[in-house]
């Protein structure tokens, strides 16, 4: 019989998932006794030989700590929970998950904060609760547009799904794009263009240098009056004291957001008392170890043997 394979010993660290979940759904997969794998919580002293940290926002120290290190695997699609943390350390690799379930996840997280706002829900819901029989003039999507800021894995699904509805999409995106159903567009003109045409702008982006509080006061300012504007990207990409001055000031009719520039959303925040403004606990495309784990596995894979790997992140630009 032949010697089964050494598992890979990989350093975990998310405080919250536990351990097991992803070990579970590693053994489960199809290949796994190919190459096996044991996750070691990255606190234990067998961590510190670990080739790989499998981790969601590890604390400041860890990498430093694992000296062993050859790559990190991202537990989640963004990387500024490791990136904008530390100074990564230029030799190690860094890959992000890019699980299709949670770009369907986001879709539909969307659709909701879309549709909600389209057909006036808040507004039939609140005279409902009275008795009042409200009645609103129609709307139409074909003539609503809807800008979608990052147009890459997961805000392209969104943007064909919004498109699928009947929405006029834009996209904004670095690079130039070709989707059939979406106008995109690029750069300072495309981001200008997107602000001014949009009456609904959703963003998908990556929270990078180039991106940080990249909706700001000039940016509210710039929107048309009435728009609303939804977050499911990073809670840094917004100033968040200016898009309630736009809200609270009437330039903007509302936002709905999953992201924050501190998580959980402090209790004392004014957002949470402004009724214009829903708050979603950074739940809209949860990471599930289930849909997950055969891309974790590769990823971990190609760190420790020290081969090519999908969704390999561009250190230098951040995402
Ligand atoms: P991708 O890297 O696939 O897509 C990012 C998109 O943003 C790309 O289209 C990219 O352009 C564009 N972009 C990045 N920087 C700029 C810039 N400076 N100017 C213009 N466009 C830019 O990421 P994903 O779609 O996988 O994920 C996007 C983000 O969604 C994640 O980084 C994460 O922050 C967030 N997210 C939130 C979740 C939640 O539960 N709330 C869950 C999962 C992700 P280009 O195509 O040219 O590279």
């Amino acid at each position: 019989m032949p010697a089964s394979p050494t598992p890979i010993i990989t350093a975990y660290y998310d405080a919250g998932t536990p351990l097991g979940e992803w070990q579970e759904a590693l053994a489960n997969l199809k290949d796994y006794a190919r190459q096996p794998i044991r996750l070691v919580p990255a606190e234990d002293k067998e961590a510190v030989g670990a080739g790989v940290l499998l981790a969601w926002k590890p604390p400041l120290d860890l990498i430093a700590r694992l000296v062993n290190l050859r790559g990190v695997m991202s537990l989640g699609q963004g990387v500024d929970h490791i990136l904008s943390q530390q100074d990564f350390p230029s030799h190690l690799r860094l890959i992000r998950l890019v699980d299709p379930y949670m770009a369907a996840a986001m879709t539909e997280w969307v659709l909701l904060a879309v549709l909600k706002w389209h057909r006036d829900d808040g507004a039939y819901m609140a005279a409902a609760s009275r008795q009042v029989w409200l009645r609103l003039p129609p709307k139409m999507a074909t003539t609503t547009t809807i800008a979608v800021m990052g147009v890459g894995a997961i805000g392209g699904h969104v943007a064909e799904a919004l498109a699928g509805l009947g929405f006029r999409v834009l996209g904004w995106s670095r690079s130039p794009k070709h989707l059939p159903t979406i106008t995109c567009t690029t750069g300072e003109v495309g981001f200008q263009h997107c602000l001014n045409e949009a009456d609904c702008l959703v963003s998908l982006l990556p929270l990078t240098p180039a991106t940080k509080h990249i909706f700001n006061q000039s940016a509210f300012s710039r929107m048309k009056p009435g728009a609303y504007f939804i977050n499911g990207g990073r809670g840094d990409s917004v100033d968040e004291a200016a898009l309630l001055a736009a809200i609270d000031g009437g330039h903007l009719a509302g936002a709905c957001l999953d992201v924050f520039a501190t998580e959980p959303l402090p209790k004392q925040h004014p957002f949470w008392r402004n009724d214009k403004i829903t708050i979603w606990p950074h739940v809209s495309a949860q990471t599930n170890p289930i849909t997950a784990a055969a891309q974790v596995w590769a990823g971990i894979i190609a760190i420790a043997r020290g081969e090519a790997a999908d969704h390999e992140v561009d250190i230098g630009r951040g995402y």
